[in-house]
């Protein structure tokens, strides 16, 4: 045996002794010992069959995070028993295609994020017209009504327009997203001074759609409203939401993301 092998053996077993000699406090896993957040899914299951079908999806989507008991989720279709009481319960209520119908569980909502609730939103739950009549909803949300939509479902390339923020600083500057129902909105996002926007849809996508085609504008599509722990992702149609690993960060960053400022404390903080 030469020199160098011996040397050589003798450099592999020192490290590997280190490596054994390693004390398990010295690695910097933060192990939860019991779930760190409840979070409420709310959905529609008589909707639009693709917001449906995305809401399915969604639930296995987050259901698979919560394993290990990493948190509690729980599922709803309708809000009717979650008055405030109950709602404040939640760290986060995550609006998969629908918003509150009835006026008392309106009231409980806007009770709910006034006192520091946290939202994560997706697409439809965003939705709201003439005919919803509820003007705290637009304030919260941070955008006006639906202004139009590109048709049909389609990928389109979106932009991390906030690249210094938690919910994008690991992804790329842009991406394709999966094919999606694009809404766009009256007095979109960013011309409010309360909303930082996120992504948009790219300028280059224009014109968009192939029925219905958007062939200019601001097109917003994920933001947060400063004055409120929320987060709207304008995306959530069908059966394709879940095929992208960069969407799919998006997703989990911004349920983390607005679960970390919740007012009870960073429940993903080293205590
Ligand atoms: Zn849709």
């Amino acid at each position: 045996m030469t020199r160098k092998i011996l040397t050589l053996m003798l450099l592999v077993l020192t490290a590997s002794g280190i490596m054994s000699a390693q004390q398990p406090t010295d690695y910097p896993g933060n192990y939860a010992h019991a779930p760190r957040f409840k979070a409420l899914l709310y959905y529609s299951d008589t909707a639009e069959p693709d917001h449906v079908i995305f809401a399915d999806q969604a639930y296995d989507f987050f259901w698979r995070l919560t394993w290990g008991e990493g948190y509690i989720l729980d599922k709803t279709t309708s809000l009717h028993d979650y008055p405030y009481e109950r709602l404040k319960d939640y760290d986060v209520i995550i609006c998969i295609n629908t918003a509150p119908v009835e006026e008392a569980e309106r009231k409980a909502f806007e009770q709910y994020m006034e006192n520091g609730g946290g939202w994560v939103g997706f697409h439809a739950a965003g939705y709201n017209d003439a005919s919803t009549k509820w003007p705290w909803y637009n304030k919260f949300l941070g955008a006006g009504t639906f202004l139009c939509n590109s048709w049909p479902p389609q990928p389109a390339l979106l932009e991390v327009n906030t690249k210094n923020h938690p919910v994008t600083k690991n992804l790329p500057d842009e991406f394709v997203a999966p094919r999606c129902e694009w809404y766009m909105w009256n007095e979109p996002a960013n011309s409010r001074k309360n909303v930082q926007v996120l992504l948009s849809l790219s300028q280059k996508n224009f014109p968009i759609g192939i029925k219905d085609v958007v062939s200019f504008g601001d097109f917003p599509i994920v933001w947060t409203n400063r004055d409120y722990r929320m987060i709207y992702l304008n995306i959530g149609h069908g059966n394709d939401e879940f095929t992208d690993a960069t969407q799919n960060l998006l997703f989990v960053n911004a349920l983390r993301w607005v679960v970390s400022k919740s007012p009870k404390g960073d429940p993903f903080l080293i205590r």
